[in-house]
């Protein structure tokens, strides 16, 4: 097979709409050019320079036809690894390397892997709101768009507290109340099915904001209303905790948008502490490496509900969606409707119709980029206060 030479590797930060989304371009000597997702929207810039500076020089005059070789040297080049900022420069590269791939063979990416395990993938979208009848209707909205999977929350995450009692000039965050949050989300659970019956599967998501034995007490709580899953429970450092949740409560979980290493899931899947994996897959290093993961779960029972948030590019959608239909223990697609100018900017991506997504079918990635309107949507920084959550007596917790 004549080699397909790499002949330039850029990277491109634009916000088309809330969030600043960055894109790798790898271009070979005579063929194809690929796109890959690499965004992590709070360090941006970190991502572009270790793309600009550092991968582009070792990886121009390469083969983009050996990608697990390409992938295993980005990995360990900088002999420190596994970090969110390098972790997605590598996604860029890998997911380009993949798209290129695709085209060069003529295949969409899921008949490259192997081909479908499904017709479309069910899809979960976010219901919110500060009352019960705000999130009713939230909800009823997602119902008549064809979803069967909803996501809900009372409130932002750790919920919205009603009348904090907190020190005199309290720090600015993002602040809230543990027991008040567990109480109002066991009661939003009893709500929604009172008001929806048992049709409609439903997930929620406490976004690490509880101590261990909460996360235990929670759990138990919850089981009688037989959640899809329950997401982040507890923060990645505290999981070993999760066999104290398990021992008590059936309740489903999921966990591991916030792992970079495969340390973080290696014990939790080989446990049976978790039923969900919920990688970024931009955030572990790309397609290479969560086909590894997936596999790994597959053998020890674990499904595939990779984290699908708006702070990604709709070629990490477009990914998203090819290892759901490939992937034989796909369970579920988180969601985000975009807007029309980040539809611009990448055309071709995914849609949900009736509560399914259903894969692109031009070759490769099939999620387009145009570099034009993109420039014309330039990168905002911003303090993401949101991160800077705090309890009642106004010390900082995991967001
Ligand atoms: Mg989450």
């Amino acid at each position: 097979m004549t080699p397909v030479i790499i002949t330039n590797i850029e990277c491109f930060i634009t916000r088309p709409d809330r969030h600043n989304l960055v894109t790798v371009r790898v271009t070979t000597e005579h063929g194809p050019v690929g796109h890959g997702c690499a965004t992590f929207q709070q360090r941006p810039l970190a991502v572009k320079t270790l793309v600009d500076e550092y991968l582009k020089p070792l990886l121009i005059g390469r083969d983009a036809s050996n990608i697990e070789d390409l992938w295993q040297m980005m990995n360990v080049n900088a002999y420190w690894r596994n970090g969110p900022a390098m972790n997605n420069a590598i996604s860029g590269v890998d997911m380009a390397l993949w798209d290129i791939k695709g085209q060069l063979a003529g295949m969409p990416l899921y008949q490259l892997l192997g081909g479908k395990s499904r017709d479309a993938i069910p899809a979960y979208s976010h219901a919110s709101g500060e009352t019960l009848e705000e999130l009713f209707a939230s909800a009823d909205k997602l119902v008549a768009q064809g979803y069967r999977h909803i996501r809900c929350q009372l409130g932002f995450y750790g919920g919205t507290p009603s009348a904090l009692h907190a020190p005199e000039n309290p720090t600015a965050g993002a602040w809230f109340d543990q027991h008040e949050y567990m109480a109002n989300t066991v009661e939003m659970f009893r709500a929604l099915r009172e008001k929806y019956g048992w049709k409609l599967h439903f997930l929620h998501d406490v976004h690490e904001r509880l101590f261990p034995q909460q996360a235990v007490q929670l759990a138990k709580q919850l089981e009688p209303y037989q959640p899809y899953f329950i997401e982040d429970i507890l923060p990645p450092q505290q999981s070993a905790w999760l066999e104290q949740v398990r021992q008590q409560s059936c309740v489903p979980l999921a966990m591991g948008e916030l792992f970079n290493n495969p340390a973080e899931w290696h014990d939790l899947i080989v446990n049976r502490r978790i039923d969900f994996i919920r990688c970024h897959i931009s955030q572990i290093g790309g397609i290479t490496p969560a086909l590894k993961l997936a596999h790994l779960c597959q053998a020890f029972g674990v499904r595939l509900a990779w984290h699908g948030p708006g702070d990604m590019t709709p070629i990490g959608v477009a990914v998203n969606t090819h290892l759901n239909i490939h992937l034989h223990n796909a369970a579920i697609q988180e969601f985000i409707p975009r807007s029309t100018t980040t539809d611009g900017v990448f055309p071709g991506a995914p849609e949900v119709k009736d509560g399914f997504i259903y894969p692109p079918t031009a070759p490769g990635i099939g999620t387009g980029f145009n570099e034009e309107l993109a420039l014309a949507h330039p990168v905002a920084y911003r303090p993401h206060e949101w991160t800077q959550s705090r309890l009642p007596d106004g010390t900082i917790h995991t967001p």
